[in-house]
Order: structure tokens, then sequence, then C-alpha cells
């Protein structure tokens, strides 16, 4: 599976890509970390980082794309990754798509998690008393004052993400503003519905008694929990993203739309009971939601 965790600092998208990676046995590649630890080694990019990374800046793009290219070339990555904290411009995107086309690499979805912007603070602050509290290193950019800058950065140049990989298909959001246990069950439950990935061996059964017990969560005013499949990119890759739904939120009614098949091709079986489970569940939730 191959994500992109897409979100404001603070919103919880280390978090949940720790679960992912759990669930899942993918690989997290987080350039802020990858960033940090060059910094702590004094490299070349670690002292061109430093002051932009302490001031809540961005590093210029070349630097992270680069970071990136390399470590997708590692054969860890076979097992698939999570991107958290890039891309974080359109133009780092674009070259992202690049690197995936020629490494013939194909991203199953990006996972945006929508919070609201006065909770983030108090979450930055408590994250802080919390490290303080276990004698933890507290890190320079997570103070008040960096991080208001580390939001009108991810206003201006993250927030068209969200539009670049709607039109592409690829974005579910999720209302990160509920428990990190709701957001990760919200995230495990529309990545099923996409047929994005199946829990590694150890895991399965329990994330199976998971998605059955977890109520579909209307999400927090001003916000929303959609699913959008990639369902047109086609081509060859693995496939998971083809047998993609569209699950969407809005307006508390939730709609499935199975995948785009050519007329003229049977469907792969696996493609055929993706899309079926994913109906199925669309069916429960608009029962359940009747009932209610
Ligand atoms: P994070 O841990 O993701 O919040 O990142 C910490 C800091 O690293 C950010 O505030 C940026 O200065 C830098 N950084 C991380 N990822 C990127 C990126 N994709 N592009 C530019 N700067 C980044």
């Amino acid at each position: 599976m191959r994500l992109i965790l897409l979100g404001p600092p603070g919103a919880g998208k280390g978090t949940q890509a720790q679960r992912l990676v759990q669930r899942y046995g993918i690989i997290q590649l987080s350039t802020g970390e990858m960033l940090r630890a060059a910094v702590a080694a004094q490299t070349p990019v670690g002292l061109k980082a430093k002051d932009i990374m302490a001031s809540g800046g961005l590093v210029p793009d070349e630097i992270v794309i680069a970071i990136i290219s390399d470590r997708l070339d590692q054969p860890d990555m076979a097992r698939g990754f999570i991107l958290d904290g890039f891309p974080r411009t359109v133009p780092q995107a674009i070259a992202l798509d690049d690197l995936l086309k020629k490494k013939h690499i194909r991203l199953d979805a990006v996972i945006e998690l929508r919070v609201n912007e006065s909770a983030l603070l108090q979450r930055v602050e408590s994250r802080v008393a919390e490290m303080r509290a276990r004698g933890e290193e507290v890190r320079i950019d997570d103070t008040p004052e960096v991080l208001a800058k580390r939001l009108a950065s991810y206003r201006s140049l993250t927030e068209p993400l969200i539009h670049y990989y709607s039109e592409r298909r690829k974005l579910l959001t999720v209302d990160g503003m509920m428990t990190i246990e709701h957001v990760t069950r919200e995230i495990n439950r529309i990545l099923a519905a996409i047929g994005a990935g199946e829990a590694k061996a150890a895991n399965k059964t329990p994330g199976k008694a998971l998605r059955k017990a977890v109520p579909v969560r209307r999400p927090a005013r001003g916000s929303k929990t959609t699913a959008k499949s990639p369902s047109k990119t086609g081509g060859k890759g693995t496939g998971t993203s083809r047998k993609a739904a569209k699950v969407s939120g809005k307006a508390g009614k939730t709609t499935f739309r199975g995948p785009k098949r050519s007329p003229g091709k049977a469907a792969a079986s696996t493609k055929v009971s993706a899309a079926g489970r994913a109906r199925k569940a669309v069916k429960k939730v608009t029962k359940k939601r009747a009932k209610a």
C-alpha cells in the first residue's frame, strides 16, 4: 500500500502513520524526521535546513525531493510506504508524481486529516507539556509562535494539495477532530472500502472486528469524510486503486460508485469482491442512518 498523509502540523499525522505502519507493515517516510536526523548529524542538508526548520519555514523543494527520491530507491520500499509530511507544496507533488511514474510505483490514496486550527494550538501545548513531563527534549519548532508560522505556510503552500489530489481522485478526507482511536478506525474503514490494502497477517482479525464494530460517524461541522477513488488513473498498476469505490459522507448521505470497468473486459474476481465489500458496507451504513 502506498499512501500520503496530509494535514497541518499537530493534526496527528505522525501518530496515525505509526498505526498504519503497525497494521499494514508498510514503511513510514517522514521528511520532518529525516531532516531532523540530518540536522542532528550536521550533514550538508542538515546545515541548510536547520535555521529554516527552527523558524517554521519550509526547506527548499529540491532538498526534500532529493531525500525522498533516494529513499524510494531502497529495497524496503517494496513493502509499501506512507509519506508523512511530504509533499508539502504543489511542485513537490508534481515531482513526486514524476518520480513515482519513473519508478513504476502507484499511489493508492492521499489521506487528509482535517482539523480545527484553534484545537491545534491546544494539542501542541499539551504535547509539549507531556514531553517535558517525561523529561524528553522538546522540538525547537513546537512553540505557539513557530506553530503559527507553520500553520500559515500550511494554508498557503500545502492546502492547495487538497485540490490537487481531489482532482486526481486520490483524496480521502477524514475528520481529524475525533479521538485518535476513532480517526484510526475511520482511516482503516475507508481504506478497506476502497480496497487499498489488507492488514498484515498478525493484525488481520482484530482489524476486521474493528471495522465491523465501528459506526460511520458524521464528520464535525465544516468538515467531511470522503473517499475518492483513483478510478481513472488506469494503466498497469497493481490494481488496488482501480478497485476503488467512492464513498461520500456529504450531508449525511453515503454513496457508492463502483469501479469503472471497460465493458469488453471481464472484471477480475478481486475487483468484484472489493467493490462488493464496499457496496455492502455502504448499504449497512445507509440502513443504520435511516434507522437513526
Ligand atoms: P514535520 O515534522 O513534518 O512537522 O516537519 C518539521 C519541519 O521540517 C517543517 O516545519 C519544515 O521546516 C521541514 N519539512 C518537513 N517536511 C518538509 C517538506 N516536505 N518540505 C519542506 N520542508 C519540510
